[in-house]
């Protein structure tokens, strides 16, 4: 097996831009570090569907100016940082890894990338995704899978497969992802890092590329949990170009770490649907264990529609897939595929530009939504989805946070699952019902399971509860087991 994760020289992305903002280092010797391990490891792994070395080295001189001339350059002060391929970067290819925007440059820098470059950060590549954001392994790109760096014969998680892996492989210490149905959590659990989806509207969707809209949040990859709390506090806070963003400042993470759990209850969920493997459950025990000798109640608690969530969720995401991505017909975006006529030009773009699982997805979301069927099927979804939150609420009366799995397995193997999407849609049990109630969630590495692999705790809070979130993340973190050595270092299978 191929390749070791951990790379004794790390440090934290605070410590890099204190490092740079102090003049300890220049912006362009980080970059210079990052770009060369990107070099050296990116053809194995394929973290970047883009590198942008020439980008990222202009950047990091105009910070170094900036220093030199005794301005800041801001919190994430040469930061390298990595970004999943579906966030608008004007004049700079933004893909979605499909084949129907393989060329397309956007016009405009989505929200989040202008907060990081206005915060200092360097943008060093666009990673590799499921089509779309539809996937959980990252198999699903028109351009070729990400492998994890962990084990390059398994899978990184999806779809933001590329962040998870830039993270885990130190191309960059911060990525960004987005998270429909769980595309942060379950690969930073695959990968061993922390992932973040933030409350609904806490961070602004302008810019990134609508694939459920009423799911869709863009949240960091990062080795820490305080690192994260750095990189969801540059990019939250309202956005008037987002209508759904939320009429409040940027969230505030960070105070919180040092907190501790102590008096705090975490839920248990008593009915979870099961599926986890005896490994993964093995750790969320200890987890439950680490919280309460840290002072934390662990209460039992019912929430019965949790189980409803996938299903409610393949009906709400396609059908506002089917909808989104009926703008790429081939006039207004991307590739287009010559034809007599144009509805025949629309059909051809489409039938050769979109891959399987993005046409799977926009057939069953027109099915849902087509007359005769709405009620049927969107419609009940929408109230199971309103279920779900009633049960969640519940629960919240009794627990502070929520404690599952974050994803059921640790990585498996590449073309695993590849031709059976009910399995791949499974990898997202735990991670669903919070986009399906707008509820923030997070994965945090704790130790290791079945083939040396890492193992991701869920933390689930209500909505705006993410201070009290990464509360008990950082308590999760500081207690968490070492990480073994991955497989390729032989360790136990
Ligand atoms: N795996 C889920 C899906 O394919 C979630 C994807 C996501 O969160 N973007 O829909």
């Amino acid at each position: 097996m191929t390749g070791t994760a951990m790379n004794n020289d790390r440090i934290s992305a605070i410590d890099l831009a204190q490092n740079v903002r102090s003049n300890v280092t220049t912006a362009a010797d980080v970059v210079e570090q990052h770009l060369a391990r990107i070099a050296e490891r990116d053809g194995e792994i394929h973290a970047f569907n883009l590198v942008l070395a020439d980008e990222a080295r202009a950047r990091a001189v105009e910070i170094d100016e900036m220093i030199s001339a005794g301005r800041d350059p801001g919190p994430l002060a040469g930061v390298p940082v990595a970004l999943k391929d579906n966030m608008c970067t004007q004049g700079i290819p933004t893909t979605c890894s499909s084949k129907i925007l393989a060329d397309w440059r956007p016009p405009y820098d989505a929200t989040v990338v202008t907060r990081l470059r206005d915060a200092g950060a360097i943008f060093v590549g666009k990673t590799n995704l499921d089509e779309f954001a539809m996937g959980s392994s990252t198999e699903n790109s028109a351009f070729g899978p990400t492998k994890n760096p962990l084990d390059t014969t398994r899978v990184p998680g999806g779809s933001s497969g590329g962040s998870a892996a830039a993270v885990a492989a130190d191309f960059a210490p911060i990525s960004f992802g987005s998270d429909t149905g769980g595309s942060i959590r379950q690969p930073a659990a695959l990968c061993g890092v922390v992932g973040v989806k933030p409350t609904y509207g806490a961070v602004s969707r302008l810019g990134l590329i609508a694939f459920g809209s009423s799911l869709d949040q863009i949240g960091p990859f990062t080795h820490t949990v305080a690192d994260a709390a750095v990189a969801l506090e540059t990019i939250s806070g309202h956005d008037p170009g987002d209508s759904t963003s939320i009429q409040q400042g940027p969230l505030d993470l960070s105070r919180t770490l040092e907190l501790g759990v102590a008096g705090l209850r975490v839920g248990r969920i008593t009915d979870l649907p099961t599926g986890a493997s005896p490994d993964v459950e093995q750790r969320i025990e200890e987890a439950f264990d680490a919280l309460r000798a840290a002072g934390a109640e662990i209460v039992d608690v019912e929430v019965p529609a949790f189980s409803y969530g996938l299903t409610a969720y393949y009906l709400i995401a396609p059908a506002e897939a089917s909808s989104n991505l009926a703008r790429f017909d081939g006039v207004r975006f991307g590739m287009r595929t010559a034809a007599p006529d144009t509805n025949q030009m629309y059909m051809a773009t489409r039938t050769e530009g979109f891959g399987d699982e993005v046409k799977r997805r926009i057939m069953l979301g027109t099915y849902a939504l087509s007359a005769g069927y709405y009620d049927a099927y969107y419609g009940r979804a929408q109230k199971v989805r309103r279920l779900i939150a009633n049960d969640f609420a519940v629960a919240y009366e009794k627990v502070d946070v929520l404690l599952t799995p974050a994803s059921p397995t640790v990585a498996f193997e590449m073309g695993d699952k590849a031709s059976d999407p009910l399995a791949m849609y499974l990898c997202d049990t735990y991670t669903i019902p919070s986009n399906l109630t707008g509820h923030p969630g997070m994965s945090v590495p704790f130790g290791t399971g079945d083939h040396g692999l890492p193992v991701g705790v869920q933390v689930l809070a209500p909505a705006l509860k993410d201070d009290v979130m990464f509360q008990v993340g950082a308590a999760l973190e500081r207690s968490a087991p070492p990480r073994s050595a991955g497989s390729g270092e032989g360790s136990a299978s």
